[in-house]
């Protein structure tokens, strides 16, 4: 997707060889016209695949995953990390290490909102290691709805996720797909193809 590469080309800042910071426009300041753009994108891509719920983890999911559904026209639920205090029984939880946070954190989602006839579009902003998009794709598959695909805004090909995902049979759509972040520099995948 070019408007989002260009975003990560002029305002992404490389942390280290393994982590991306693109807080001024999907991690802490958000755009939404470029938000718009990912859901028109998520949608093209999954269109056809009657999709009845799009699913993921807060907090930076929630911007895609909402203008995806938006134009869907579907419900979107994200995946809490903290327990809820009105959330108590009736949950779907799955343990997930988080990445950034260097972490393991149990991940819920009430029952109430999927059931076994849903067909669920997974969403995340980052695909690192995949732990987040396991994790989502075990909460699905608990209550025995199906795992359309996995759409990811930036996945980092150096690292396995998008590998594992794969094999593990789920279809990976990702809009801009990073393949080194070495030198300080970000080098996209479809450079070297
Ligand atoms: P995974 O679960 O695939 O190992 O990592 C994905 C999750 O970790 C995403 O939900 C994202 O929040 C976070 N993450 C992973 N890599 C990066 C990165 O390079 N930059 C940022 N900002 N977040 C990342």
């Amino acid at each position: 997707m070019k408007l989002l590469k260009e975003k990560v080309m002029t305002e992404g800042i490389v942390l280290s060889d393994q982590v991306l910071k693109v807080d001024s426009f999907l991690n802490h300041q958000m755009d939404p016209e470029l938000m718009r753009e990912i859901g028109g994108e998520f949608a093209r891509r999954f269109a056809g695949e009657e999709i009845t719920k799009v699913l993921t983890i807060e907090s930076s999911g929630i911007a895609p995953a909402i203008m995806t559904a938006l134009e869907l026209k579907v419900p979107m639920i994200f995946a809490r990390k903290h327990k809820s205090l009105t959330l108590k029984d009736d949950i779907l939880v799955e343990k997930v290490y988080s990445f950034t946070k260097r972490e393991t954190n149990e991940i819920t989602v009430s029952k109430k909102f999927l059931s076994d006839s849903d067909r669920v579009l997974i969403i995340d902003d980052f695909l690192a290691n995949g732990e987040a998009a396991f994790g989502l794709a075990r909460i699905v598959e608990q209550v025995g709805a199906a795992v359309v695909g996995v759409g990811i805004v930036i996945e980092k090909s150096f690292q396995p996720g998008a590998r594992l995902l794969v094999e593990a049979g789920y279809r990976v759509d990702s809009l801009v797909r990073v393949a080194s972040l070495e030198d300080g520099v970000v080098t996209f995948a479809d450079e070297l193809d």
